[in-house]
C-alpha cells in the first residue's frame, strides 16, 4: 500500500519536450520519441516547477521511488504499479577503505530492487504509465534485466509482456520471464537485432514498445536514483558518480533529476563529474568521448559477462556524451577479466555479491584514482545496478 501522503500528492507533469529541437508533445496520449526525423531524440517529461514545493513533503513518505510523487509522471495514483522499488541504501566501502587513497567511496546498491536490478525503477514507471494510458500489450528488447522487470511488472498490472532476448543470455533471465508469464522470444544475435524485431512485431501486432529511451517514462523511473543520491547525501551532491553505461538511461536520468532539484531550489548548482564505464567489447561511448565526437559509432565486440553493457549503440548517444562533457566527466572501459576480479574482491571484502556491471565501476574507480583524476577527500558514488546472483552461471568461483 502507498501511504496517504503519497496518494494526496499530485503529479506536476506538464508535457514532453524534445531536448534537441524543442518540439513539445501532449502527455495524456502514448508517446515514443521525437517525430522530427532530423533529431529522433528521446523525449523529456517536463514538470511545472515554477511554484515552490516544500522539501518537508518528503517527511513520512514511503522508502520507495514513489516518495517523489510530484516529480513523477503518473497522474492518477491508482495506476501506480509498485513492489517497493527504489530508496536503495548508500553503503560506504568498508574493508577496502585502506585502498581508496583517502577518497570517500560509496555504493548506491540497487541489488535489492524487485527482480534484482535497477531496471525495476524504469520499468515500474513505464508500466504504471502504460496502465494509465490504457495500453494492453508491451514489448521490449532486452539484454536480460529489463525483460525480467517488464515480465514482473506487467504480470502485476495485468498487461501482456513480449520480450526479445539474445540466446546467449544466462538461463535465469529467460526463466524469470517465463515464470512471470511473459512471451519470450530468443534471438540469435545481440540486443540491436532484438530491437529491430520488436519494432517489426509492434508494427504488425499493435504492441507498445518500451525500448531504452525510445519511450519517455523509463527515464523518469531511473531519474529517481538522482533524487535519492541528493536526499541521502543531505542535498549536498557527491563529487563523482560512476555509472555502468549501456543505453545510458540512468546516467541521463540522474542528470535530469539534479536539474529538476535545482529548479525547485532543493540543491544548488554544484554537480558531480559523471563517468561512463563500459565493457571493453562494447565501448562506443568511450571511443566517441575520447575522439571528441558528439555521437557514437555502432560497436559490438561480442560476448561480455556484463550483459547490461552489451549495447552496440545507445539511442541517446548524443545526450550521454553531452552530459559527460557538461559535467566535466570522463569515460573508460573495463575488461571481463577485470570485472571477474572485481566481483570476487568486493564479495570477500565487502560482503556484497554485485553484478559485473557494478564490479566494472570498482575497477574503473581504481584506474581513476591511480591517474589522479579523482583526488583524496572527494566523495565518489558507484552505482551497483544489479545483483550478482543472476550472473553466477558465468562467474567462476
Ligand atoms: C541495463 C543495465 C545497465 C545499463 O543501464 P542503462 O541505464 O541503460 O545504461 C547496467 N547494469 C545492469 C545490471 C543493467 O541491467
Ligand atoms: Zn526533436
Amino acid at each position: 500500500m502507498l501511504s496517504n501522503t503519497v496518494l494526496e500528492g499530485r503529479s506536476l507533469l506538464k508535457n514532453l519536450k524534445c531536448p534537441q529541437c524543442g518540439a513539445e508533445y501532449d502527455a495524456p496520449v502514448p508517446n515514443t520519441f521525437c517525430k522530427n526525423t532530423a533529431c529522433a531524440s528521446t523525449l523529456f517529461a517536463q514538470y511545472d516547477l515554477s511554484r515552490p514545493l516544500d522539501i518537508a513533503i518528503l517527511k513520512g513518505r514511503p522508502a520507495s521511488m514513489w516518495r517523489y510523487r510530484e516529480l513523477l509522471p503518473i497522474v492518477n495514483a491508482e495506476n501506480i504499479v509498485t513492489m517497493g522499488e527504489g530508496f536503495t541504501p548508500i553503503l560506504p566501502i568498508e574493508n577496502l577503505k585502506q585502498f581508496t587513497g583517502g577518497i570517500n567511496v560509496f555504493w548506491k546498491n540497487e541489488a535489492g530492487n524487485p527482480t534484482g536490478s535497477f531496471k525495476a525503477r524504469g520499468i515500474g514507471m513505464a508500466v504504471s504509465k502504460a496502465k494509465e494510458l490504457g495500453i494492453k500489450a508491451i514489448a521490449t528488447p532486452t539484454a536480460g534485466n529489463a525483460g525480467g522487470a517488464l515480465a514482473a511488472y506487467a504480470a502485476r498490472a495485468g498487461i501482456r509482456a513480449i520480450v526479445y532476448m539474445p540466446k546467449l543470455t544466462p538461463q535465469v533471465f529467460k526463466d524469470e520471464c517465463r515464470l512471470y508469464g511473459a512471451d519470450l522470444i530468443e534471438i540469435d544475435g545481440n540486443i540491436a537485432d532484438c530491437g529491430k524485431l520488436v519494432t517489426d512485431g509492434a508494427a504488425e501486432h499493435g504492441w507498445f514498445q518500451i525500448s531504452t529511451l525510445k519511450e519517455p517514462y523509463r527515464l523518469e523511473g531511473k531519474k529517481t536514483m538522482g533524487f535519492e543520491i541528493a536526499e541521502q547525501f543531505n542535498w549536498q551532491l557527491p563529487d563523482v558518480v560512476l555509472y555502468p553505461t549501456g543505453g545510458g538511461t540512468g546516467l541521463i536520468g540522474i542528470w535530469k533529476a539534479f536539474d529538476e532539484l535545482e529548479q525547485l531550489g532543493w540543491i544548488g548548482s554544484k554537480r558531480p563529474r559523471m563517468v561512463a564505464v563500459q565493457s571493453e567489447s562494447c565501448g562506443g561511448i568511450v571511443s566517441a568521448f575520447n575522439d571528441g565526437q558528439t555521437s557514437a559509432q555502432f560497436v559490438d565486440g561480442g560476448f561480455t559477462i556484463a550483459n547490461g553493457l552489451r549495447v552496440p549503440k545507445s539511442f541517446a548517444d548524443k545526450i550521454i556524451l553531452k552530459v559527460l562533457r557538461d559535467s566535466k566527466g570522463t569515460a573508460l572501459t573495463v575488461s571481463d577479466a577485470e570485472m571477474h576480479a572485481g566481483i570476487k574482491e568486493i564479495a570477500r571484502n565487502e560482503g556484497m555479491l554485485i553484478a559485473p556491471e557494478g564490479a566494472a565501476l570498482w575497477q574503473a574507480f581504481k584506474k581513476l584514482k591511480t591517474t589522479g583524476w579523482i583526488q583524496p577527500g572527494e566523495v565518489v558514488v558507484l552505482v551497483n545496478t544489479g545483483s550478482g546472483y543472476k550472473y553466477l552461471e558465468n562467474i567462476s568461483v
